[in-house]
């Protein structure tokens, strides 16, 4: 067992300490900005997945047991210790993933801020009471944790996706077990050693290394209760099928195809760096990303595109360490090429391709093996065309013209993704209604990008999630607790017959 300082490949994180076996099946690590690889992470299975449930059922009853307020004082030590080290934290995201550091940095605070909520457990576990429900009976309810619970998360949100799961599911009394994504998989670690640090009993909170092996493992294995994934839509249904199957709690988050419906009195200048932000920040690679603009009328759609089109221009795409980055390049070689067969596909479906990224070159020295493209704009994209029905997750933006709003709210129905939502107007009404109508889990109003704060809860409809539990905030503390009962009677001396019929208030 070696410590992950002393080498430079990512291992596991189980009962307290690094393991990283040497001769375990390994997956290179790239760094997107120059294509070059200088690590691996390895890749577990059942025998490691076995290791950690088992390292996390005996710490269960210990973190179960102990006081709601005093585990809140752990994970504020915790949150002490990312707010000391988000720039370290940073720094390693982007040198995996590609993201600006400044993105990066919002990532971290964002995933702090659901740890400051779950400080909040102490008061979001108190049950209900109910005094004299018959004659000397009370009652009362009272949440409790599930166990162990895992969670299984996607690349393009290292830190803040696992921190919509661990820190509720840990506050809660949980044990959790993080499945990371092998493509950007070190932040796990930093994490998994900042929470010991912190005062994390060992096996409280564990990290399997892998792929496909691992997520089955888990899905399968009788110690894990409850499975909480993010990624993309199949993925999503095979999880939450194989979770039910197995008997647990699944809620299993997919994929997105978010809309930005703009009515003619929108402010256009507002719209415009709206849909710069939402479209191409990260490199469309967010759940929440805006990826179909659909300006209401044609005049709108003209003025739109012709200023997107000049924006784009000047987007400025480079490395993370380049401070003046806009937008930094895809996770990996393969994605890339997957999202350029998109706009192949889009030119060979018959939109018309206003921006291409793919002439856009990188320029600095050192770079030019990394996996960058530059910003595409289509327009005059149909609902049939592959690049309007499917998740690119690219920084390509597709312009669907309608002549009314209400042609505009049934394109939106008609689509099987249903995250993320916004609409631009100064027209209350027309908003009011837009809220209340339309089929899709986040909304935003003159708001590009609608990520509920940590104190609501995230979550999509239709194929974006599979399950009943949205995932922190109130929809948090729900899906990592189960609910008892208790009813009580102390007798006053008073003969006990037996009863033989159905207990009743008479
Ligand atoms: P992905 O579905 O490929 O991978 C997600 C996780 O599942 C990873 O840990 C991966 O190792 C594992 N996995 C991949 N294929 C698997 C398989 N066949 N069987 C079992 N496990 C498997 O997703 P990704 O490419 O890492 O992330 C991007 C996707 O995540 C996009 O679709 C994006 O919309 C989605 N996402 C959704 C949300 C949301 O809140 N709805 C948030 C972030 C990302």
């Amino acid at each position: 067992m070696r410590t992950a300082k002393d080498t430079k490949d990512v291992g596991h994180y189980i009962g307290g300490a690094h393991l990283l076996e040497a001769d375990a099946p390994r997956q290179a690590i790239y760094d997107p900005a120059t294509g070059e690889s200088a690590r691996s992470v390895v890749l577990g299975g059942a025998r490691e997945v076995d290791l950690a449930v088992e390292a996390a059922r005996s710490a269960w009853r210990g973190w179960a047991a102990m006081p709601s307020l005093r585990r809140a004082r752990v994970l504020d030590e915790f949150r002490r210790l990312m707010n000391e080290r988000r720039e370290v934290l940073a720094r390693v995201i982007s040198s995996e993933h590609g993201k600006t550091h400044e993105d990066a940095l919002g990532e971290v605070t964002r995933g702090i801020e659901v740890l400051e909520f779950a400080f909040g457990a102490p008061h979001l576990l108190k049950g209900d009471y109910s005094e004299g429900v018959g004659g000397g009976v009370d009652a009362y309810s009272v949440r409790q944790p599930l166990g162990v619970v895992a969670g299984i998360t996607p690349f393009n949100f290292p830190c803040m996706v696992p921190m919509w799961m661990y820190p509720m599911a840990l506050a809660c009394g949980n044990c959790f077990i993080l499945k990371p994504s092998e493509r950007d998989p070190s932040a796990s670690l930093l994490m998994a050693e900042w929470l010991s640090e912190a005062g994390v009993p060992p096996g409280v909170f564990g990290v399997v290394q892998g792929g496909r092996d691992v997520v089955e493992a888990l899905l399968s294995h009788e110690g894990v209760s409850a499975i909480s994934f993010v990624g993309s839509t199949p993925v999503a249904r095979h999880i939450y099928a194989t979770g039910a199957r197995h008997g647990k709690r699944v809620q299993a988050l997919g994929g997105a195809k978010n809309h930005m419906v703009i009515l003619p009195d929108a402010d256009l200048d507002m719209v415009t760096n709206a849909l710069m932000g939402s479209a191409f920040g990260s490199a469309g690679e967010r759940c929440m990303a805006i990826s179909v603009a659909v300006p209401v009328g044609e005049a709108l759609a003209d003025a739109l595109v012709e200023r997107l089109v000049s924006r784009i221009g000047d987007l400025r795409v480079g490395p993370a360490s380049d401070g003046a980055s806009e937008m930094g390049p895809l996770v990996t070689a393969e994605h890339l090429s997957r999202v350029r067969g998109y706009i192949e596909a889009g030119v060979s479906e018959g939109a018309s391709l206003v921006v291409d990224g793919r002439e856009f070159r990188q320029t600095l020295q050192g770079y030019e093996g990394g996996y960058y493209l530059g910003g595409s704009l289509f327009d005059r994209v149909t609902p049939e065309m592959s690049i309007y029905r499917d998740e690119i997750f690219g920084p390509v933006l597709g312009v669907v013209r309608r002549d009314s709003y209400e042609e505009a709210l049934s394109l939106i129905r008609g689509h099987p993704q249903a995250n993320g939502v916004a609409i631009f107007t100064r027209d209350g009404d027309a908003a009011s209604a837009f809220a209340r109508d339309v089929e899709v889990g986040m909304v935003g109003v003159n708001v590009p990008i609608p990520v509920p704060m940590a104190f609501h809860s995230f979550g999509g409809w239709k194929g974006s999630l599979f399950g009943d539990h949205h995932v922190y905030g109130e929809e948090g503390v729900r899906f990592y607790t189960r609910l008892k009962a208790v009813t009580m009677r102390w007798p006053r001396g008073q003969r006990e017959d037996p009863e033989f019929v159905m207990p009743t208030l008479g």
